[in-house]
C-alpha cells in the first residue's frame, strides 16, 4: 500500500483557481462587507459566474475520491475572508442536509433551488438550533404534525442563529415528529420558496463573520406538502417504529453524519488561520524596532514557528478526516471531531498571536488580522462547540457515556 501526501494535478489546479478568486475578488471586498454587515450578493454573483458557487461545484469536489477537494477549496476561500467565505459556503449546510437525508429526486428538485443560477444566485439555510436546543439537540421544541387528509406537514416553532435564515430561497428545517423519542423522533423538511408562515425576524449582529447573514427564524403553522419530508414518509415511519421498539441506531452510524461535515468546517478555520499567519510573517519581516526587524527576536520568530506548526498539524487532521469520510472508513476515535476541534482552536490561537505580532497595528481595522481574529472565534462555537467535539472524541475512545 502506497502512502503519499502530494496533491494531484486537479487538486493543485483547484487550489490555484480558488486562491486566485479569493485573492482578486474576495480579499479586496472583505473589509467593506464586514463593515456593512450584509450578504455580499455581487461577490456571490461573481462566484456563481465562474462556477465556484453552485451545485456543479459541490458535485465536482465530491467526485474527488480522496475527499480532499472540498477542504482544499474551503481553505482558500476562507483565506480570502471568513465572512464572505461563509456567505458563499452557508448554502452548503442546507445542501448537506438534503444530501444526507433526502432521496435522489429531492436532491434534484431542491439543491438547484438552493443556489439559483449565475444571473440570480440564491442561498439556502439549515435551521436546526433553537433558543432552548443548542448543543442539546434532543431538546428541540419545533413540532411537525402530519395531516393525512391533505398530505401536508404543519410545522411550528422557533429556530435560532440560522445562517441565511429568512433570506434563503430554500430553508431546511428540523422538527420533532415524536417528542417522546428525543433526537430519534426528529426529521428534516424542505420549506419551499415563498411558503407562508416562515419568517426570518431578527438579523443578528455578530462579533465576526459579518458578511454572513444570521437570523432567528419563526415558523407559524407552516404548511408543506408531504413530499417535503426529506427521505419520505415510508422511511420515517420505519425509523420511528425501530426507535419505538427500542432498537438503538449504532453509535457509529449516528455519529457519522456529523463527522462527515466536520473536516470541511475545520478547513474554513484553517484558511483564516493561514491568512493571519502569512500577514503576521510579512509584517514581522518589515517592522523595525530596536534597529532590526522584529522577526529577528526569537520571541517573535518562535511564535511564528508555532503558528505554522499548528496550522500544518491541523491541516493533516482535516485531510485525514476528509479522506476517511470519502472512503467510508469508520470514525472510531471521532476523527472528524478531532479535525474540527483542532482547526478551530488553532484558528483562535493563531489569529490572536497575529494580532500580538502586529502590536497596536493589529488592533486596528486598517489591518485584516483584527477581522480574522473576530472571525476565527466562531470555529470553537458553531457546528458543535469545542466541548461537544471533546465529548464525541472522549466517548469514542473510551466507550464510556461521558457527560
Ligand atoms: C454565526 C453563527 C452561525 C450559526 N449558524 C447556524 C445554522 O446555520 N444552523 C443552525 O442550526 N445553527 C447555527 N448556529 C448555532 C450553533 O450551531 C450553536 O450556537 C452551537 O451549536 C452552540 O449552541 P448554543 O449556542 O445553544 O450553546 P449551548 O449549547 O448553550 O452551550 C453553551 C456552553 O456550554 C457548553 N456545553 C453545553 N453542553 C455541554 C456539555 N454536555 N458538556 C460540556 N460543555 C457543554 C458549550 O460547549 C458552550 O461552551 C450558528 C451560530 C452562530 C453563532
Amino acid at each position: 500500500m502506497e502512502f503519499w501526501l502530494d496533491l494531484n494535478d486537479e487538486q493543485r489546479e483547484l487550489r490555484e483557481w480558488v486562491h486566485g478568486f479569493a485573492a482578486s475578488v474576495i480579499r479586496p471586498a472583505a473589509s467593506e462587507w464586514d463593515e456593512r454587515e450584509e450578504t455580499p450578493w455581487p461577490v456571490l454573483q461573481e462566484a456563481a459566474k465562474i462556477g465556484l458557487y453552485g451545485f456543479e461545484f459541490l458535485a465536482n469536489t465530491w467526485s474527488d475520491g480522496s475527499g480532499l477537494s472540498l477542504p482544499i477549496a474551503n481553505e482558500e476561500l476562507f483565506w480570502g475572508d471568513g465572512g464572505i467565505g461563509m456567505a458563499i459556503s452557508g448554502t452548503s449546510l442546507a445542501v448537506a442536509a438534503i444530501f444526507g437525508s433526502g432521496t435522489s429526486d429531492q436532491l434534484l428538485e431542491w439543491v438547484p433551488q438552493c443556489f439559483g443560477d449565475a444571473a440570480d444566485p440564491k442561498v439556502g439555510a439549515f435551521c436546526s438550533t433553537e433558543p432552548e436546543a443548542g448543543s442539546d439537540v434532543a431538546a428541540m421544541r419545533t413540532r411537525a404534525v402530519y395531516h393525512e387528509a391533505t398530505d401536508e406537514w404543519v410545522i411550528s416553532g422557533q429556530k435560532a442563529y440560522a445562517t441565511n435564515g429568512g433570506i434563503a430561497n430554500v430553508h431546511v428545517v428540523t422538527a420533532s415528529v415524536d417528542p417522546s423519542l428525543g433526537s430519534r423522533g426528529q426529521a428534516a423538511f424542505v420549506v419551499p420558496p415563498g411558503t407562508k408562515g416562515l419568517a426570518g425576524t431578527r438579523k443578528l449582529k455578530k462579533l465576526g463573520l459579518r458578511a454572513s447573514h444570521t437570523a432567528d427564524v419563526f415558523l407559524d403553522d407552516v404548511r408543506v406538502p408531504g413530499s417535503c419530508l426529506l427521505g419520505g414518509k415510508e422511511a420515517l415511519d420505519k425509523r420511528l417504529a425501530r426507535a419505538r421498539e427500542g432498537q438503538r441506531r449504532s453509535g457509529q452510524a449516528a455519529m457519522r453524519t456529523f463527522e462527515l461535515s466536520r473536516p470541511a468546517v475545520g478547513a474554513q478555520a484553517l484558511g483564516i488561520a493561514r491568512a493571519a499567519y502569512e500577514y503576521a510573517l510579512e509584517y514581522a519581516k518589515t517592522r523595525v524596532q530596536f534597529g532590526r526587524p522584529i522577526i529577528e527576536n526569537q520571541a517573535v520568530a518562535f511564535a511564528l514557528a508555532d503558528m505554522r506548526t499548528e496550522i500544518d498539524a491541523a491541516r493533516l487532521l482535516v485531510w485525514r478526516a476528509a479522506w476517511m469520510g470519502r472512503n467510508e472508513k469508520p470514525f472510531e476515535a471521532g476523527e472528524g471531531s478531532m479535525s474540527k476541534l483542532k482547526a478551530g482552536e488553532v484558528a483562535v490561537a493563531v489569529t490572536e498571536k497575529a494580532v500580538q505580532i502586529l502590536g497596536g497595528a493589529g488592533y486596528l481595522r486598517e489591518h485584516p488580522v483584527e477581522r480574522m481574529y473576530r472571525d476565527a472565534k466562531i470555529y470553537t462555537i458553531f457546528e458543535g462547540t469545542s466541548e461537544i467535539q471533546r465529548l464525541v472524541i472522549a466517548r469514542a475512545v473510551s466507550g464510556v457515556q461521558i457527560r
